[in-house]
């Protein structure tokens, strides 16, 4: 068998690759780097995302996917390029199958845009699969089941609620609202509270670091109870053994929810430093964070019942890196009333199931479609 298989994830934020029977071989942020004057193609991914905004002026690094959709075809064809080139190697006699998630709701003209795409970056042969079937894959749902199962992929520029049931998307909503609005919202509050611009690789810095889907307090406590217990155990590790060990730093970390930020004060122009607190980022993440709950709160309203029925005794499986933002389970839980879990793995759920699927064509065929 010399013809390759490979599954892509062309996700907002991240793009992965996936190469059957060996796993994820790539993992760069969706950035390209192109020249002004002649839209020369000059970095991709990482090399491409270390240039954002700190670019010289004819140099201009992009993010070819917005909202989820291909929002300039030839950066794209050039992004895919690269990943078949880097997986696959220039020089390729035989011409790999390609497979490439799209999110559903996806006009028929972005689906050609991405198959005619992926066939000019020099794949033989291209599939797509419908984003949420490649989640659920990947986070091990079983697809084929004549049962409900909700998956809520939350990325960087969408949000994606899908019922699936007999392989195929019952119920489905998409909201343009996810990580990249929560980024926003964090810029758009210390310009307008503290008069302090920052970039936008320092607004998802704050957001990873000390962003938190649930006010302070709970969650305060729930990191002292935490540490309060984790420092039990090492008593007890410590009694038993003659080594002393140190407390690991992580535990440390857990309970700093302030931060510094470095930005540039909008009235002087100067660089300005501030401190930042946890609940402060809560207090302007939430308005985006209720936006993507009403996105799957509306999916759950048009599921039928009897699939209705089988969510609540499965619960609802959350998928990809917004998914992780401490505590937007617990949020999501509270807000919906259907016990919400972060999948294995949320950020390689999708190129996950897009290689599972791949490898599997046969089982998944009704689930995708090839050109
Ligand atoms: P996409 O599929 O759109 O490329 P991903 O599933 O790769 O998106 O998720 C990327 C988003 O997840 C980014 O907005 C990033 O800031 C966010 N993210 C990743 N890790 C975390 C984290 N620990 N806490 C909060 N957000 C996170
Ligand atoms: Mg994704």
């Amino acid at each position: 068998m010399f013809t390759k298989r490979i599954g892509i994830d062309l996700g907002t934020a991240n793009s992965l690759v996936w190469l059957a029977g060996v796993g994820v071989v790539l993992n760069e942020p969706t950035v390209v780097a192109v020249t002004v004057d002649d839209n020369r193609v000059v970095a991709v991914g990482n090399e491409a995302k270390e240039m954002l905004g700190r670019t010289p002026g004819n140099i201009m690094a992009t993010r070819p996917m917005r909202d989820g959709v291909i929002a300039d075809y030839r950066i794209t064809e050039a992004m895919l390029r690269y990943f078949i080139d880097t997986v696959i190697g220039r020089n390729r006699f035989f011409k790999p199958e390609v497979m490439i998630c799209i999110p559903t709701g996806v006009t028929q003209v972005e689906r050609r845009a991405v198959l005619d795409a992926t066939l000019s970056a020099g794949a033989r042969v291209a599939y797509l699969i419908e984003e949420p079937l490649a989640a659920a894959i990947g986070a091990k749902i079983p697809i084929a089941q004549a049962s409900g199962h909700m998956i809520v992929d939350i990325g960087g520029g969408s949000t994606e609620a899908a019922v699936i049931s007999l392989g195929g998307v019952v119920v489905h909503k998409s909201a343009r609202v996810a990580g990249n609005k929560l980024d926003e919202a964090i810029a758009i509050y210390l310009k307008k509270k503290y008069n302090l611009i920052i970039g936008e690789r320092m607004a998802e810095a704050i957001k990873m670091t000390i962003g938190d889907a649930l006010p302070e307090k709970t969650t305060v406590e729930d990191r002292r109870l935490k540490i309060g217990m984790e420092d039990r155990k090492l008593k007890m590790e410590n009694l038993s053994s003659t080594v002393h060990s140190q407390p690991p730093s992580s535990m440390l970390n857990a309970l700093s929810s302030k931060m510094e930020v470095r930005g540039r004060d909008a009235i002087t122009g100067l660089p300005r430093m501030l401190e930042l607190t946890s609940s402060e980022v809560t207090e302007a993440m939430t308005p985006v964070l209720n936006q993507i709950v009403a996105a799957v709160k509306s999916a759950l309203e048009e599921t039928p019942p009897e699939l209705a029925a089988d969510i609540i005794d499965k619960g609802i499986v959350m998928a990809g890196g917004t998914s992780t933002l401490h505590n937007f389970d617990k949020l999501m839980t509270q807000m919906t009333g259907v016990v919400c879990h972060v999948a294995e793995d949320a950020l390689l759920c999708v190129v996950r199931g897009t290689g599972v699927a791949i490898e599997n064509i046969e089982l998944y065929k009704r689930s995708i479609s090839k050109r």
